[in-house]
């Protein structure tokens, strides 16, 4: 029987970002979130997204391979919340300020299949679809100064946002970077400056060579027990996944290159294989613990922006996946203190226990 843990823990690289693990069953009002009804149609007749109904959707702005036989398929969103059609002066008014909403929003169709899900899809597919993020950003990027970030997202499951149940990520492209990047982007680069190394690959380093057992300083009882590769979910030639320590959600898994590298866009093809590896496992281990969890990802990577130009060496890009297993609660909300009611060690052992193939 495990002891229950409640303890605040601090996100190591953004330490305003604390979570409160609590798994004690007191700690547990919160409200599951369903899993996203499964739609594993392969075919639509009436989905925008599928193939053959290619006229329904906003112009294709990219396709791999060839349009009509398209694998993935890249067209602007139909409804965007940036765009490049207002051409507004930025205002301020007293403590009002605004930037103009200027931007692009995107929609990548992932797949031909309707409902195919990401650990269903073959690796090099996944490879193919990591290699469009990044030739999209990098084109976008390219196409116009004023955009700071390109954030590529995905969400799955109506509770994640999602609202076409046909499997697709998107892509933003804004004028600001978002705050939680920056935040990331400057808390590295200080711990940097102090310790000469990037705090993500002291933690990838951590979480492959540490082994400590934590007692109680009243009890002498065991408090916590550190083990080698105790937050390691899966690991590639070249890219591997870890359990944060200090998770926000309890499913929460990270996925980061093994080298250090800042930029998603110097990914190379090699890279991309092996990054394809380790999402499909990872994926399929999130799908046989949880069964169709609704989930996001989204990508962090270095802005191109001049105020990030000196952050090479100290930023290093990484996949966040997020599922949604439960409501988020109104302590969480009012406080800002994300509440984890699974132990990130217990759930990282659940997730490597599972046999894939
Ligand atoms: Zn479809
Ligand atoms: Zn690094
Ligand atoms: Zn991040």
């Amino acid at each position: 029987m495990e002891k229950p843990v409640r303890e605040i823990r601090i996100n190591p690289i953004v330490p305003s970002e604390s979570v409160l693990v609590a798994t004690a069953r007191g700690m547990r009002p919160k409200k599951a979130e369903a899993p996203a009804p499964r739609d594993t149609r392969s075919h639509v007749e009436t989905c925008p997204f599928c193939t053959g109904n290619e006229h329904m959707t906003p112009p294709v702005i990219a396709s791999y391979p060839a349009e009509k036989n398209w694998e993935i398929r890249i067209v602007e969103n139909l409804y965007p919340v940036l765009g490049d059609d207002r051409q507004n002066p930025n205002l301020t008014f007293g403590l009002q300020q605004t930037i103009d909403g200027y931007g692009r929003h995107e929609v990548m169709i992932d797949h031909n299949r309707h409902g195919i899900a990401i650990h269903e899809m073959g690796e090099p597919h996944l490879a193919l679809l990591f290699g469009a993020y990044r030739d999209r950003m990098e084109q976008l990027y390219r196409s116009n100064s004023r955009l700071r970030y390109v954030l590529v997202f995905k969400n799955f499951g109506p509770a994640a946002g999602a609202s076409i149940a046909h499997t697709h990520s998107q892509v933003i492209a804004t004028p600001v970077i978002p705050d939680n990047v920056q935040a990331e982007v400057s808390n590295s680069r200080a711990f940097y400056h102090k310790n000469h190394h990037c705090i993500f690959c002291s933690l990838i380093d951590e979480a492959l060579t540490f082994e400590a057992t934590i007692y109680d300083r009243e009890s002498g009882e065991i408090r916590r027990k550190i083990n080698v590769g105790q937050y390691v979910i899966e690991r590639g030639k070249r890219f591997i996944a870890i359990k944060p320590f200090a998770s926000r959600y309890e499913w929460e898994v990270h996925i980061l290159p093994l080298a250090h590298q800042s930029d998603f866009l110097r990914i190379s093809k090699d890279d991309l294989n092996d990054l394809a590896r380790v999402m499909r496992r990872t994926m399929a281990r999130l799908d046989a613990v949880l069964g169709g969890a609704q989930y996001n990802y989204f990508l962090h990577s270095l802005p191109h922006d001049k105020s990030s130009e000196d952050c090479a060496a100290s930023y290093h890009w990484h996949l966040e996946i997020t599922p949604r297993t439960s409501i988020p609660s109104g302590f969480e909300l009012g406080s800002g203190l994300f509440v984890n009611t699974v132990a990130p060690e217990t759930a990282a052992e659940k997730l490597r226990a599972v046999e894939i193939d």
